[in-house]
């Protein structure tokens, strides 16, 4: 009989770091990955002879320094470099924006829009730069309840404060500090990154803030690019857990978690193979988790239904293209390589066009306009492809997992289209320029790495599923009710995100409990 002291269950980049974590504190672990290679949504995969994707996630900035620290990651081969620019938008009626890494130069780029919003930037950047800091303290711990957290608001501005984190839209929050369309545009990207939600709804203030949790090489406020693409994260997370005696098996599928007199017992694979341990970690959502991978008579009902009220929202579509040039903006022309082409290019020239796109949604319908978020990551690293080619990520939203008609199988190339289409209505020559491309649906996000309804967060990160409501209120701790289970991916705080976070809080845990007189086999 095989046993370990702990099993993680998911080999993404949080049951990485939760084994990383155990097996340097002394637990015998194994990391069982149902997929062909690590990482989860975190990968880099070849897809075309020579040419390597980061076919979801395609940013880097948040994985916490405490992780990359802690397990000495640059040592196993983990390194980000800063976009430089930041962001770039093109806008329709030819002009367009940069953001980079110098704030003056942003203060002069917004200035050209709008001199009243240069002077609000500052305002704004500090009072984001306030909350992120009370945030990033609850991020390596389990988040306090939530009566707690409100009566973390205090003072006489306590009440405006909470009203415009907690409840107010992204879009009332930018129209109280801006005026400027294309610099309300260009920061209301982030607000809605793999919601089912639209800038005016409330609530997604809190989301404009999360963007500046975004840090590389200790420079705060920056989105870059890890070597390797996100897949090399996961990589790095790899090397250290085997350094530190922990097993990673790949192509290998968990099909149940084993249970004895309420508590955990081992796992047992799709091949039948059982592994006793004492401790079960599950990187996977909780709804699979707990719906899908334990009998029903195990779990508390009560339980299992919350559990199954829990939202995940699939809205986005991923697709990647093979170009032979690079995109030549009308706003900004040429096809050699200049400094737009280096961060973020978004298409969201305003805060509407963003709503309207959710506006399809709602109603089962792919965004007649979507937003894009696109990174050409060969420039930054050639090696992603042959020479004289290019690699394009475009990240899409919304794209509803649940159609009003047809199936994303039947659609698949109609929502690639789409997205091409859009952005070759500000970079014309792309209609040309895509050699090959992949296109990643809700559904396929699902059936491929196991994301219920596509949702890129395992489940919805709104409001009402975070912090101690994530995943169900009374059981944000890591902990779940049957002893020796823990839940250590995105579906608990602080979500999604590669931050590597939920696995190493999950990870803690685990030692506390080992710790305190549950004796490790
Ligand atoms: C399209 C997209 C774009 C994104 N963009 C970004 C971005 O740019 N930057 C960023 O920071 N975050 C981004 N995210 C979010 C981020 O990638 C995820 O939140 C994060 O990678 C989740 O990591 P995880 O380890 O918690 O879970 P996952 O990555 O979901 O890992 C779970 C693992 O479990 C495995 N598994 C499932 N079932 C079984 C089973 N039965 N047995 C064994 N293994 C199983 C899966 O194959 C998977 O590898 C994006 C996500 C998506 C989908």
């Amino acid at each position: 009989m095989v046993a370990f002291d702990a099993v993680v269950i998911g080999g993404g980049h949080n049951g990485l770091a939760a084994a990383a974590y155990l097996a340097k504190a002394g637990l015998s672990t194994i990391v069982l990955e149902r997929r062909p290679v690590v990482g989860g949504a975190s990968v880099t995969e070849e897809v075309y002879p020579g040419v390597r994707f980061s076919r979801l996630a395609y940013s880097a900035g948040l994985l916490r320094p405490e992780v990359i620290r802690d397990l000495d990651l640059p040592r196993f081969g983990y390194e980000a470099y800063p976009f430089d620019p930041q962001f770039f938008l093109p806008f329709p009626n030819g002009d367009s924006i940069l953001f980079w890494n110098d704030n003056d130069r942003n203060l002069k780029e917004i200035a050209r829009y709008s001199k009243k919003d240069a002077e609000a930037y500052p305002r704004y950047v500090e009072f984001w730069t306030e909350v992120m800091e009370l945030i990033e303290a609850m991020v390596l711990a389990p988040p306090p309840p939530l009566p707690d957290l409100l009566a973390m608001f205090q003072g006489p501005e306590a009440e405006e404060l909470a009203k415009r984190i907690l409840l107010q839209s992204a879009a009332d929050l930018l129209d109280e500090f801006f005026e400027s369309e294309e610099v309300k545009a260009t920061l209301v990207t982030a607000t809605t990154i793999g919601l089912p939600a639209g800038p005016k709804t409330p609530g997604t203030a809190l989301m404009l803030g999360h963007m500046l949790l975004h840090e590389i090489n200790g420079v705060k406020q920056t989105f870059g690019y890890a070597k390797g693409g996100m897949g090399g994260v996961a990589f790095a997370l790899q090397r250290a857990a085997e350094h530190f005696g922990a097993v990673v098996r790949t192509s290998t599928g968990v099909r149940r978690i084993l249970t004895d007199a309420g508590r955990v017992a081992g796992v047992e694979l799709s091949d039948g193979t059982r592994i006793d341990a004492r401790f079960v970690l599950s990187s996977v959502d909780v709804k699979t988790t707990f719906l899908g991978m334990l009998e029903p008579d195990a779990v508390d009902p009560a339980f299992l239904a919350r559990v199954r009220a829990i939202k995940a929202s699939g809205v986005v579509t991923k697709v990647n293209c093979v170009l032979t040039e690079l995109p030549d903006f009308t706003c900004r022309p040429g096809r050699t390589l200049q400094p737009h082409h280096k961060g973020y290019i978004d298409i969201c020239p305003s805060v509407d066009y963003l709503e309207k796109a959710w506006d399809d949604a709602k109603w089962g319908r792919p965004s007649e306009a979507p937003f894009l978020d696109c990174v050409l990551h060969s420039v930054t690293d050639p090696s992603l492809c042959p020479p004289g080619k290019f690699t394009l990520s475009i990240y899409s939203q919304y794209f509803p997992y649940r159609l009003s008609e047809g199936t994303w199988d039947g659609r698949r190339e109609e929502a690639g289209d789409a997205v091409l289409e859009t952005l070759s209505e500000f970079a014309p020559n792309v209609r040309r320029a895509v050699e090959r491309r992949e296109v990643i649906t809700p559904l396929d996000m699902e059936r491929e790495w196991g994301l219920p309804e596509g949702c890129i967060y395992q489940t919805d990160m709104t409001p009402n599923q975070l912090f101690s409501l994530r995943p169900v209120p009374g059981w944000s701790g890591y902990r779940m009710p049957i002893e020796g289970l823990y839940i250590c991916g995105s579906s608990v705080h602080p979500g999604g995100g590669v931050t590597g976070a939920p696995g190493r809080n999950a990870a803690m845990t685990v030692l506390e409990d080992a710790k305190r007189g549950r004796t490790i086999k």
